[in-house]
């Protein structure tokens, strides 16, 4: 079985790093043209460099906080300007944001829903009418275990991803007839870019090696998650071979989830 996106387009946001960039490189090797959205320029520069090591069609980048509406408003033009139509869009960008209900602000709760939640509400009504008139589209919403098991000081994150999943499932039912498939993932943990910067920062002398070993310890499988599993994943997803799969929310999460 070889999973091949050649002739489509996408949309990976933040893809500079992490499993957005494990799915740019995926996605560019299986011959998809692929925009690289992010907000650092350097970010950019390097990511499209070993992204396009990979390539089989065109790789772009954008700079583009998709937590801003006029970002989005001239990022997703550019990308069909430059590649012609957007067939998959991948809403990926965001952060771990968890903390107790009492710390919380307004504007803490705003930050994470325009992130998370509008950002890709915006995205999709840009590419939306372009899929519905081509009669296929591949939308996945990147969420984490909470969208379906929140618990004590999960928020706002896990608020944000609910509402990512429940988008996702009434954009399934509304994009199925027009043949628009859209899937959540969602994300135990998994090595990225976040778990290198959280051990640079938190003053320990145990290796990566360690820390993500500990952190591996209570998933089940035995160990955290690697973004090229997950990028496997997504790439199927959006590929003609997983055509009857819409509207489902995979646990990405080596057994973890209290939920299925
Ligand atoms: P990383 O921190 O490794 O990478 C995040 C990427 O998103 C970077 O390219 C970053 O670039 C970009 N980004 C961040 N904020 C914005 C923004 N406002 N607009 C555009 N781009 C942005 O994250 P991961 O790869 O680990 O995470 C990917 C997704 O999976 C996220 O939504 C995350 O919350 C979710 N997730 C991941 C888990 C894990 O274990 N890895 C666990 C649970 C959920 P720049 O800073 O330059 O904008």
């Amino acid at each position: 079985m070889e999973v091949r996106l050649d002739g489509k387009s996408a949309i990976i946001t933040g893809s500079s790093k992490g499993l957005g960039l494990a799915m740019a490189k995926e996605f560019a090797a299986s011959g998809a043209d692929v925009a690289i959205l992010a907000r650092d320029p350097a970010g950019l520069a390097e990511a499209k460099t070993q992204v396009s090591e990979h390539a089989k069609a065109k790789v772009a980048t954008f700079q583009c906080d998709v937590s801003k509406d006029e970002d989005i408003k001239k990022t997703v033009p550019a990308v069909m300007k430059e590649f012609g139509k957007v067939d998959i869009l991948i809403n990926n960008a965001g952060t771990s944001r968890a903390m107790t209900f009492d710390k919380i602000t307004d504007e803490i709760w705003q930050e994470d829903l325009d992130l998370k939640l509008f950002g890709a509400i915006r995205l999709t009504r840009l590419v939306w009418p372009g899929m519905q008139e081509r009669k296929w589209g591949r939308i996945i919403n990147v969420l984490n275990l909470g969208a379906k098991a929140p618990r004590a000081g999960g928020a706002p994150t896990a608020v944000s991803r609910a509402a990512g999943m429940a988008l996702m499932k009434i954009l399934s039912n509304e994009g199925a007839p027009h043949g628009i498939l859209v899937n959540g993932m969602l994300v135990g943990l998994i090595d990225s870019d976040q778990h290198v910067r959280r051990h640079r920062t938190a003053a320990t002398n145990v290796t990566y090696d360690e820390f993500r070993a500990k952190m591996g310890a209570n998933v089940p499988i035995g160990r955290i998650g690697k973004a090229e599993e997950f990028a496997a994943m997504a790439c199927f997803l959006c590929s003609d071979l997983a055509g009857f799969t819409t509207g489902a929310a995979i646990n990405m999460d080596g057994g973890a989830s209290p939920v299925v």
